[in-house]
């Protein structure tokens, strides 16, 4: 499932025809490997504001090195402006004088943060300047190339201390695909986190439950969490059993095969974290279907079974799960909510309607979750699966240009962002829906 057209624009034909074409070019993507520092280089800080004290001493905890002014002829490998401190629009004129004169001074694949004031949480001037970040990082993600990326963390005040989870997948190469996003801490729920003893490590101990876990996505979820110290429960349908029982084999995990839209699929999953396990840390609602049809021939089987896989049941078993107290306190729950679900897609009103629903179970649950846990979905774009290879060539072809990296996304992209949800450190991560999909025009 390689990207053909990637390799090609990096042969020698395809260079030229690139360049004389006008062709997108897509960037190599940098990707965390195991073992890998968060960051290889050095990342400078900026701006003026309630973060401005405390973001060396976040860095540093992290291993990445810092730097709060510009040398001759050093180069970054990320940028982070603090504008919490800014409370007029006059003063916006900040950002690009921090940013205009390194963005030629920037490594490869770059990692750029614009740190704000949560806009519903300030007024007057202020709210007008916070919520005027928003189009400058969408829009610098849009112009800064060779696989970089632009995202806006809105920090509430005394939240500052519960950023490092997210400025640790932010800065790193776990976020790839994840570009022109806007991320909230410490606006709903809890505004401190966990701390983390090994950040190579950060989900040890944990117990992790994800559906659809024998392929796709919901294998390299499986596999990313696993590889940050939680035992994996894997569920898929009875025909999945094989494969299901090979990953969860490789990861040293256990299984459960049920179909999740059975009237006892809630009751069952309960009972099997409770008596196996004890509980359950993370809940990865993974698991999805499309039956495509435009509405007019749309029949109501097909509707019905979409809503009922992708929706219904992530409400049921999370609703059983949080009644009978088997998420343990500081537990995640993660939707798998998707662009069709923001933009609409032809011939998608049933998966359209449940993954948008996916994100109506993340506002409607945010406020009510308490002992530290949240929820939070991520909204994949264009993801290189098999699913998506079996789509005809063009169709594919334009699905995975139409984005900022012109290129598709990995499965392991989605798994990384879900691993940052999963952090005991992302405590004040909650009521978040993130796009993984490169910046997709879509939806935008
Ligand atoms: P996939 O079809 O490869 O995997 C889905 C898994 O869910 C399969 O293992 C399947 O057996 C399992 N499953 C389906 N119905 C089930 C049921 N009733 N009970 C238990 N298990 C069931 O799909 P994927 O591409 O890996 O997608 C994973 C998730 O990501 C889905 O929710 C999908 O909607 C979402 N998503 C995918 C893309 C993409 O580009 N691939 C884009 C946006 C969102």
């Amino acid at each position: 499932m390689s990207d053909r057209y990637q390799s090609f624009t990096q042969s020698a034909v395809g260079r030229m025809l690139v360049k004389n074409l006008g062709l997108p070019s897509p960037a190599s993507l940098e990707r965390y490997a195991e073992g890998d520092p968060l960051v290889r280089g050095t990342v400078l800080v900026g701006g003026r504001g309630r973060l401005a004290e405390s973001l060396p001493g976040i860095l540093a905890s992290l291993d990445i090195e810092s730097a709060d002014a510009t040398a001759e002829g050093a180069s970054y490998k990320g940028l982070v402006f603090d504008a919490t401190g800014l409370t007029d629009s006059g003063e916006l004129v900040a950002l690009q004088e921090f940013f205009t004169p390194v963005l030629r001074a920037l490594d490869s694949c770059p990692r750029l943060i614009v740190v704000g004031t949560p806009p519903e949480a300030v007024t007057g001037a202020e709210r007008v300047a916070q919520r005027a970040l928003e189009g400058f990082t969408r829009s610098l993600g849009k112009e800064i190339g060779r696989g970089g990326t632009v995202q806006l963390v809105y920090v509430a005040e005394g939240a500052e201390a519960a950023a490092t989870s997210t400025l640790a997948f932010l800065l790193s190469t776990k976020s790839a695909y994840v570009n022109g996003q806007v991320v909230r801490i410490g606006v709903h729920g809890a505004t401190t986190a966990e701390p983390v003893e090994d950040w190579a490590w950060p989900l040890a101990g944990k117990v992790a439950l994800v559906t659809g876990a024998s392929r796709g996505i919901g294998e390299q979820i499986a596999r990313v969490l696993h590889r940050d110290g939680a035992t994996v429960v894997g569920v898929d349908v009875p025909q999945a059993a094989a494969d299901l029982q090979r990953v969860t084999g490789e990861l040293d995990g256990d299984w459960l095969t049920l179909d999740i839209t059975a009237k006892d699929a809630p009751q069952r999953i309960a009972a099997h974290l409770k008596d196996n396990h004890g509980g359950v840390d993370i809940v990865v609602h993974n698991a999805g279907i499309t039956r495509d049809k435009k509405l007019a021939n749309m029949t109501d089987e097909r509707f019905a079974s979409v809503i009922g896989v992708n929706l219904t049941a992530p409400e049921r078993i999370t609703a059983e799960l949080l009644t009978q107290q088997v998420i343990n306190p500081n537990g995640r729950i993660v939707g798998v909510a998707s662009i069709a679900g923001i933009a609409g897609n032809v011939g998608q009103t049933n998966y359209a309607a449940s993954k948008a629903g996916v994100i109506g179970l993340v506002d409607s649950l945010a406020d009510q979750l308490t002992d530290g846990i949240t929820i939070n979905a991520v909204a994949p774009g264009f993801i290189i699966t098999q699913m998506t290879a079996a789509v005809p060539f063009m169709t594919r072809e334009v699905g995975a240009r139409l984005n900022t990296m012109a290129q598709g996304g990995l499965p392991i992209d989605v798994a990384e962002t879900i691993a940052w949800y999963a952090n005991p450190a992302s405590t004040a991560v909650n009521g978040n829906v993130v796009r993984v999909c490169g910046q997709m025009i879509l939806g935008a």
